[in-house]
């Protein structure tokens, strides 16, 4: 195939494969439409004058560079050097809009004007809204039932912004059901419709493309990284993940440097072996689900697992095809942190720094509750969002914490 936009840090080749994960498995109908959005990206991913328009939203109206703090009370605590990525400190709550815009700029240039996206915690959802409020596209987002009820002021935010949300009522009503539903809403609209996926999941190119769009986190990471050390490269990059995409923007310009090692923190739930887990690249093994094979939580007879986790934005089966390469390959460390655990590390960040993080961003967080760090190491820390959102659930659950 022509034209394909190959990209100069991911472990991808031309077809989408990162190893055996990735490729593009969709139905007859939607391959022009795929095969046109690999096109536009291979055209614009290089392109000085989209770069330029997508590199002045992120700074004028994301509000990027955001800081790469020195958290001083909190690498007290573990007797190590932590430096936390605020991307909570992004327009909008969370690194969503990073995607967001770069997506959305995308099917302006495509001439598409009809917006839709999936969305679990919200927040890929109000990043949607946002932009296609700014840009004036309609906007629609599948939302599962049971997230729109625990995610309310997010649901409100969509609504106000002037996009519209659909509840999805099948399976268990979450994360994996919203994206089958906007599948199915591009498999009818293929000619007027771009889908805009909100992590690194789904068919070639989208993996590869939300990875770029999100990569600006460690662009940065580098450079504010030596302006405070004099160091670029960091021991270790900790971000949590539900498909992958605050974690391949964090771990992308450190993927070729081997001496940076990577550490992705996944949703346990109540645990492991619990049943009611979101920890996929533990149990999953390999099958398709949303047009690219990876792993996912599947029974013996090939049965998608309904996954659970406190996190609506872990809350999901598979994992970005990217993720699935790097933990088989050996190249990131993956950890599994409960429910229980990301609420005790929200509360201490909390208490110690005066940050209340994402539930999501909390998983993150508890890997310094697992793993020893050595007092010379530099930890970074990607914060991927507030916690705003989650407000209810912290303090419904305050009583878990053990202090
Ligand atoms: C959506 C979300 C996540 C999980 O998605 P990834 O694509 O794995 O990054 C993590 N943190 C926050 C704050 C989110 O909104």
């Amino acid at each position: 195939m022509e034209n394909r936009f190959i990209d100069p840090f991911l472990p991808v080749d031309e077809n989408g494969y990162y190893g055996t994960f990735g490729g593009a498995y969709i139905p007859e109908i939607l391959h022009s439409n795929v095969e046109k959005l690999n096109e536009a990206f291979a055209k614009y991913a290089d392109d000085p004058d989209f770069i330029a328009e997508y590199d002045q939203l992120l700074s004028d109206y994301v509000g990027r560079p955001t800081p790469l703090y020195y958290a001083k009370r909190l690498s007290k605590h573990y007797g190590t050097s932590i430096y936390l990525k605020r991307e909570d400190l992004c327009h909008t709550g969370a690194h969503k809009i990073n995607n967001a815009i770069g997506s959305v700029l995308l099917a302006k240039r495509m001439g598409k004007n009809r917006i839709i996206a999936e969305t679990g915690a919200g927040q890929h959802g109000v990043a949607v809204a946002t932009v296609c409020a700014l840009m004036g596209l309609e906007c629609i987002v599948y939302m599962g039932a049971t997230d729109v009820a625990r995610q309310q002021p997010n649901v409100e935010r969509m609504k106000m912004l002037g996009a519209k949300v659909v509840p999805v009522e099948s399976g268990n009503k979450t994360l994996k059901d919203a994206t089958n539903e906007a599948i199915r809403d591009w498999c009818c609209n293929p000619a007027d419709t771009f889908y805009v996926i909100g992590s690194t999941v789904g068919p070639h190119p989208y993996p590869q493309m939300v990875a770029r769009f999100q990569s600006v986190i460690s662009r940065e990471i580098r450079k504010q990284l030596k302006s405070l050390t004099g160091r670029e490269l960091p021991d270790y990059v900790v971000a949590c993940i539900g498909g992958g995409s605050n974690a391949a923007g964090a771990f992308y310009h450190f993927l070729k440097e081997p001496s940076v090692k990577l550490i992705a923190a996944e949703a346990a739930g109540l645990g492991v072996d619990s049943g009611e887990t979101a920890a996929t690249i533990h149990l999953g093994k390999e099958g398709i689900i949303h047009g690219s094979r990876t792993l996912v939580m599947q029974t013996e007879d090939g049965q998608i697992v309904e996954p659970y986790s406190i996190s609506a934005g872990l809350d999901y089966p598979g994992v970005g095809p990217l993720h699935a390469y790097l933990a088989t390959s050996g190249r990131a460390d993956v950890a599994a942190v409960s429910d229980r655990e990301a609420l005790s590390a929200a509360y201490l960040l909390t208490r110690l720094e005066g940050i209340i993080p994402a539930l999501e961003s909390s998983h993150a967080l508890a890997v310094l509750d697992q793993k020893k760090f050595n007092p010379e190491d530099i930890v970074v820390i990607n914060v991927s969002g507030r916690g705003d959102k989650d407000m209810h659930t912290y303090l419904a659950n305050g009583n878990l914490i053990d202090d």
